[in-house]
């Protein structure tokens, strides 16, 4: 699937917004953003390194806003950086900053960008009390279990990421009803996709203080784009003001400019979620997410030679992977529920 989106504006189709258009060695995807230099936020200001919180006298939740779960998704980074720039406080409750994987952002290289997603392993599927509390460490699980007091205690988190592919943003909302509620009551994007995450690991919106039976706490994942364009940065900032006037901690004069309105949202409930059982796992189409597939049995991919079927009518296809690897989460199925 290299040539997935080779018919996707190319350079010179779109605003460059950050100097000349790099050419990664994947994809052919124009590399559009440059990272921030985070390094006024190395000591933190909460005990945690890359972390800043802030709290106001008057009662709130402690809401989270997170970016760089993956190093190599700018878009959250820039937008967290801009707020705090902008002297962003929170009127009431509390309000933390955490740039999550710096360490692996650092390495990001516009020729080969996808490289620095994370340094050991993927720090955004290490959320589950058996890798935690185990005594297994990389650098992703020293950082996470630096990471987690903050969002123990987090009432209301939001997890900023982009996409392989140039689609249609969306959120996901884990299993939780509460999740759903929380991305329902931000209005933005267009899509709420309720799935139970990846096989090969936790997520932190699955984390049990987020996804647990009987919590309160709730964290939503913003998918806000491709991982390289300035129209993610945009879809970030705007998800990023509703969620934080959703919580409550600001008004909207607060923000750099007030949000754009709710949308009309389509939920997505998850049904399967498709794991290459191969490294020779191929679309049967440049598929780029959310397109609704008609008929049932329809072939959308092979993997290793056997065909992948749709298993029921108007199965949507959510957040299809490209260069697609054993083992990883090639795309996930859903039926729309509203
Ligand atoms: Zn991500």
């Amino acid at each position: 699937m290299a040539d997935a989106i080779s018919s996707a504006p190319q350079a010179g189709g779109r605003p460059n917004v950050d100097g000349p258009v790099q050419r990664p060695d994947l994809g052919n995807d124009p590399v559009r953003l440059t990272p921030v230099d985070l390094s006024p936020y190395a000591d933190g200001n909460c005990g945690i390194p890359w972390c800043l919180s802030f709290s106001a006298s008057a009662p709130g939740p402690h809401v989270v806003l997170n970016a760089l779960m993956h190093g190599n998704e700018l878009s959250g980074a820039i937008v967290l950086h801009r707020l705090l720039q902008h002297g962003l406080r929170p009127r009431r409750g509390r309000l933390s900053f955490c740039f999550a994987n710096v360490t692996a952002c650092q390495r990001f290289d516009p020729t080969n960008p996808t490289s620095s997603r994370f340094v050991d392993e993927d720090l955004n599927r290490v959320w589950s009390p058996l890798q935690l509390d185990g005594r297994s460490h990389s650098l992703e699980l020293d950082r996470a279990r630096q990471l987690r007091p903050l969002y123990e205690s987090a009432d209301l988190l939001l997890d900023l990421h982009s996409m392989q592919q140039d689609s249609p943003p969306l959120i996901l909302s884990g299993p939780a009803a509460r999740g759903s509620a929380l991305a329902e009551s931000v209005g933005l994007p267009a899509w709420i996709v309720a799935d139970t995450g990846h096989v090969t690991g936790r997520r932190l919106i699955d984390y049990a203080r987020f996804a647990g039976p009987g919590g309160t706490a709730a964290a939503i994942l913003a998918e806000c784009g491709q991982h390289w364009l300035p129209e993610t940065v945009a879809v970030a900032n705007a998800i990023t003001g509703r969620f934080l006037l959703a919580a409550g901690c600001v008004d909207i004069d607060d923000l750099p400019e007030p949000p754009p309105p709710p949308a009309a949202q389509t939920r997505i409930a998850v049904t399967h979620a498709i794991t290459a059982q191969s490294d020779a796992f191929e679309f049967v189409q440049p598929y780029i997410g959310m397109e609704r597939i008609a008929r049932a049995r329809t072939i959308i991919a092979h993997d290793d030679g056997q065909p992948v079927l749709t298993p029921y009518d108007d199965c949507v296809l959510v957040m299809p992977g490209r260069e697609v690897r054993f083992g990883q989460t090639a795309v996930r199925l859903g039926r729309i529920v509203r």
